[in-house]
């Protein structure tokens, strides 16, 4: 199975695709599921999950949750989790019996730093996995969480951050059966491309400066 585990939609102010594109994309391209994961919302997932209608696809609700830690990636979500400390926000997650991730956990530049403020080590507990390939992350930041996965035993996602056409499928994670299980037994593997990476954040970027004006 080849599933992109990370997209966002016009739910969130960054992005511009619309859930109805973001489902043909990732059925032309040969996805059997995608995980919508909007900027603290699941509304564009919900949407996206009604608006399938490919029985051999699955859209995972889920959502990217900021937190005083860095971001979550939540999959499997029953109700919207509110931003707030990271320890409530997966506090929240447990009760819903989601599977959680941590969003590009090494990502950090001179002019953006995403990284997660805690040591993997000490939240491994708390967690199902590390995203370990974000297409949008910068050349070292994913080689660093791949290594972490492995010096920790922890399951890996992998997704294209998508928030732009261009971007849809350019990561994806792969594994057999059912997802939620693969993960368990932290049997999932992954293939992606950082190439576009720079476009999407540059178009992102433009995007929330656009929104900000017409306020
Ligand atoms: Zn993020
Ligand atoms: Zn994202």
């Amino acid at each position: 199975m080849k599933y992109d585990l990370h997209n966002h939609t016009y739910y969130s102010r960054c992005s511009n695709l619309k859930p109805e594109l973001l489902l043909k994309l990732a059925n032309k391209k040969g996805l059997d599921g995608i995980a919508v994961t909007d900027h603290n919302t699941i509304r564009g997932a919900v949407k996206a999950k009604k608006l399938n209608d490919g029985r051999n696809f699955e859209v995972i609700i889920g959502e990217e949750i900021t937190t005083d830690a860095g971001e979550v990636l939540a999959f499997y979500l029953k109700d919207e989790v509110k931003p707030g400390n990271f320890f409530d926000v997966i506090d929240s997650l447990r009760k819903q019996n989601a599977v959680v991730s941590i969003a590009h956990p090494f990502r950090a530049s001179l002019s953006m730093n995403k990284r997660f403020k805690y040591g993997i080590e000490s939240v491994k507990n708390k967690i199902d996995a590390i995203e370990v390939f974000n297409a949008r992350n910068l050349p070292g930041n994913n080689e660093l969480a791949q290594k972490t996965a492995k010096r920790l035993n922890l399951a890996g996602t992998a997704g294209s951050d998508a928030h732009f056409a261009f971007e849809v499928c350019s990561a994806y994670t792969i594994f057999d059966g059912e997802l939620r299980d693969a993960i368990k037994r932290k049997r999932t593997s992954y293939k992606g491309s950082i190439l576009y990476g720079p476009f999407g954040g540059f178009a992102s970027f433009l995007r929330k400066r656009l929104a900000g004006m017409q306020k």
